[in-house]
């Protein structure tokens, strides 16, 4: 599969307090979203976390592939 992900990022959910991954499917445009350990919201958070940020997120969005577009490695 072509490595070339989406923007990757994180969003806080004020209603849970709660940080979450967001990446978005470039085959379906759908978004996925997994919410971070709850320690994980602090300011500094995305500079201190930022790389595994986008590891995670990247495997969220692999998972999604492989799930939602069972085509992708046929
Ligand atoms: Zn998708």
């Amino acid at each position: 599969m072509d490595a070339h992900a989406g923007a990757v990022g994180t969003a806080w959910d004020e209603g849970t307090g709660t940080m979450h991954y967001v990446i978005d499917c470039p085959r379906c445009g759908g978004r996925i979203q997994h919410e971070v350990k709850p320690r994980w919201g602090d300011p500094g958070f995305l500079e201190e976390f930022g790389e595994e940020i986008r590891l995670v997120a990247f495997d969220l969005l692999l998972l999604h592939v492989e799930d939602a577009h069972d085509d992708a490695h046929q």
